[in-house]
């Protein structure tokens, strides 16, 4: 069965391989050698000047920006199932919440952010996701954190990056913090959250709170190479299997097959009849609204062995979303729109005929052309 869900992604060999080795002792100079290079390569990877790395799911590192950035107000961004559990956190953390709601397949705009901060002057902080995994929608977040630093530069921007950290370059001139997860662009298995951070944040920081999910215990001891608790050993050495995986290629040509695989299943699938839920397409996923989205999702598992997830709530058999995170051969990629084009056949919809594969190559192989 290929696992073409946008997290968990597959974990590649290599990295399992390296994660099976014998258990090492996490206070140990073995170990700390360990931490410091995957933590030099995260902060390059970030581009940021500090970051931790937290024995946590991705929810747990929200959790800690909302306790250790937000004091007074959250202005929260709701376009999806993530965008609304950082105001569900804001509000289990007795902050107070201002949250602008929109349909899962439209962007946050500035103006309404604009009119937001003029309504409530005591915002200290904006949570937003860069990508929102729930209708596979991109934010503009670049543009938004920019405005909102104009207006104050003492308002933190938390950017949830889960499905847009190792997916593309991200411009973190105006990001305070940028949340990253092991199970999704990382190729990890689930249970290492990071934290990249701007020294304002740091500095916002400061004493910390809370206890486990105290930031500023934890960069203390990161710094140091070693962790306030227990350090996920197995997970840290995996992910510096994973920055071998992609130092073989490199970062930019990672973010190049991403884009490329993104626009050309986008192409296949617009060329048999399908269409393309979000206005603002993430390169994380690529995500179809079709009346036979639960049809088509349950013919590629049980006939074409391929895994793809569908919608939740009120988008619960309306769409289906298939990843594009991660280092995915090209013929995985081709296999999977070819069974969607197989699949629409099976429903009656169209004649087979090899429409999604022959636009796939095309579209992928002219893209990284460029
Ligand atoms: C998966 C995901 C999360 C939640 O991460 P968990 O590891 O499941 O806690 C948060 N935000 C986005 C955008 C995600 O895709």
């Amino acid at each position: 069965m290929l696992l073409f869900t946008p997290g968990p992604t597959p974990v590649p060999e290599s990295v399992r391989q390296a994660m099976a080795t014998p258990t090492l002792h996490h206070r140990t100079p073995e170990f700390e050698a360990i931490f410091k290079k995957a933590r030099e390569r995260l902060l390059k990877l970030y581009g940021m000047d500090e970051c931790v790395m937290l024995a946590s799911s991705g929810t747990g590192a929200m959790q800690s920006c909302v306790l250790n950035l937000c004091k007074r107000k959250a202005l929260t961004i709701n376009a999806g199932k993530f965008g609304e559990r950082f105001g569900k956190i804001v509000k289990a953390m007795g902050r107070e919440l201002v949250e602008l709601k929109y349909e899962w397949n439209t962007p946050a705009s500035i103006e309404d952010i604009k009119e937001a901060l003029a309504q409530s002057p005591d915002i200290d902080s904006l949570f937003i996701q860069i990508s929102e995994s729930a209708g596979g929608l991109r934010h503009p977040v670049e543009e938004i954190a920019s405005y909102v630093k104009s207006v104050n530069s003492d308002i933190m921007v938390i950017a949830d990056g889960i499905t847009a950290v190792g997916v593309e370059k991200i411009d973190v001139t105006n990001i305070d913090a940028l949340v990253a997860g092991s199970q999704k662009a990382l190729m990890l298995p689930p249970g290492l959250a990071m934290i990249g951070l701007s020294s304002s944040a740091v500095k916002r920081i400061g004493e910390g709170v809370d206890y486990y999910f105290n930031l500023a215990s934890e960069i203390k001891k990161q710094q140091k190479n070693t962790t306030a608790y227990t350090a996920p050993t197995t997970l840290i050495i995996g992910l510096n299997a994973i920055f071998d995986e992609i130092d073989k290629e490199g970062l930019e040509s990672l973010y190049a097959k991403t884009s490329a695989r993104a626009k050309a299943t986008q192409s296949a699938l617009e060329a048999i009849g399908l269409n393309i839920y979000p206005t603002t397409p993430a390169k994380s996923m690529t995500t179809i609204i079709d009346d036979d989205a639960e049809a088509i999702r349950k013919l590629l598992k049980s006939k074409y062995e391929v895994n793809i997830a569908g919608g939740q709530d009120h988008l619960k058999g309306k769409i289906f979303r298939i990843n594009q995170m991660g280092l995915i051969p090209v013929y995985e990629s081709v296999w999977v729109v070819n069974a969607i084009e197989m699949a629409l056949a099976d429903l009656g919809r169209r004649i087979f005929d090899g429409t999604a594969s022959k636009l796939f190559n095309e579209v992928y192989f002219y893209e990284l052309k460029q």
